[in-house]
């Protein structure tokens, strides 16, 4: 049986001389497992469609154990996010984010469009790529249905506190009086952190694509997130986080960042 989908492509390994064995995010079926014979040879028509973060219209034959690429076609193959290391790492993550949130064969329309927006944004040289990737963030909380609850304490339902923490098991905040009770995980949450959260979760892409958020605010909120979605995962082993850390600590970052803001 012949399938037609959109898909961007989340993972290309190796397999034997010219083969390789994708990870697909495709709009009809979600993540599959798809096996590319020839698409690694330099002439292959497909080279170009089944490169990481390529979204390319396919056209993929179900076989007994997993899909194979009938043919390809790239339609974007966003290739300038590679030519920029930084780009690439945040990509990286992204996708791998997507990955590990998707079930094989179901598909999520609503994820499908969020991936494709935010490597379109990054493919953009003028876009604030580290606003983008925080965007994302928010995002992927509220249209996977982890998104932390903002409104009040979670647990004596406050709308006051001198200071919040956000409770990575609890889902939510809490406040200062109920915090003794909890041993979950966690993280203060400033009050512009928290605001910035529920304006991120609820912007549309392009309003966020000229966001200049303070270097501060920024890695309050991207450490809160990432400790919160890895929770909620209960999964850690996030390569291009690792990378992304360590790009961090570059003295050429650090200057990039003090020139920013
Ligand atoms: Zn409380």
């Amino acid at each position: 049986m012949l399938i037609q989908t959109e898909g961007i492509v989340l993972k290309n390994r190796k397999y034997q001389e010219s083969d390789g064995i994708l990870v697909i995010f495709t709009r009809k079926l979600g993540k599959v497992s798809v096996m590319a014979k020839g698409s690694r040879r330099s002439k292959s028509k497909m080279l170009s469609a089944v490169q990481p973060l390529s979204y390319s219209d396919l056209i993929l034959y179900k076989g007994k154990t997993m899909y194979s690429l009938n043919s390809g076609e790239s339609l974007k193959s966003h290739y300038k996010i590679r030519e920029d290391l930084y780009r690439l790492t945040l990509a990286s993550y992204i996708v791998e984010l997507v990955e590990a949130i998707t079930i094989e064969g179901q598909s999520n329309n609503r994820l499908f469009s969020l991936l494709l927006e935010v490597l379109e944004g990054l493919e953009e040289a003028d876009t604030k790529a580290d606003s983008l990737y925080l965007w994302f963030l928010a995002q992927y909380v509220r249209l996977n249905g982890i998104q932390p609850a903002t409104k009040g304490c979670s647990i004596c339902e406050s709308v006051s506190s001198p200071r919040w923490r956000l409770d990575f098991e609890e889902g939510g905040l809490v406040c200062d009086k109920c915090f003794s009770e909890v041993y979950h995980p966690w993280k203060t949450i400033s009050s512009k952190g928290i605001k910035l959260l529920n304006y991120l979760a609820n912007a549309p892409c392009e309003q966020v694509k000229g966001l200049d958020i303070h270097p501060k605010l920024h890695s309050e909120l991207e450490e809160i997130l990432n400790g919160y979605i890895q929770h909620q995962l209960d999964y850690r082993n996030f390569k291009s986080l690792k990378m992304l850390k360590e790009w961090r600590n570059t003295e050429i970052f650090l200057k990039k960042r003090g020139d920013n803001s």
